[in-house]
């Protein structure tokens, strides 16, 4: 067996693809506003989430931009009940720094049908998931060009 055949891919680097993207107008305001989504993949190995920003021009600070994350296992043989939805709000304070909240998933994935299960906040706070969801959102973050 050779070498390069037991080497292990590296599992600490994600890459993110961007897909698509839409604009409309915010019901309230009539702002444009923006939706934008992707996958992330593990560097050489499988994906690991999808997900979806959604903005609006003027609301950036309140009431913020949802981010919609969907984790869990994907490919051949998985289907929704492999993945949970996990709902994140971005808001940009006033000295311009940008703060990232997980809140409660409610409705945030009635449209979206990737994933069987939604989590709440509780649900992800203080677990392993948590770490995973950060490096996930700040690969998102650094990598697609397209927010703000
Ligand atoms: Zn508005």
């Amino acid at each position: 067996m050779s070498e390069g055949m037991t080497a292990k891919a590296d599992f600490t680097a994600f890459e993110v693809e961007a897909i698509g993207e839409s604009g409309g107008h915010c019901e309230c305001c009539g702002n444009e506003s923006r939706r934008v989504w992707g996958m992330v993949h593990q560097a050489g190995g499988p994906s690991v989430a999808a997900y979806w920003m959604h903005w609006t021009v003027g609301h950036l600070s309140e009431p913020g931009a949802n981010l919609d994350v969907v984790l869990g296992k994907w490919g051949d043989g998985t289907d929704p009940s492999d993945r949970f939805g996990v709902a994140l709000v971005h808001r940009q304070l006033e000295d311009g720094t940008p703060s990232l909240m997980v809140v409660d998933a409610a409705d945030r994935f009635a449209d979206i049908e990737l994933a069987a299960t939604s989590l709440a906040r509780r649900d992800v706070m203080g677990t392993p998931l948590a770490e995973q969801l950060f490096s996930i959102v700040d690969t998102i973050y650094r990598q697609d060009r397209r927010f703000f």
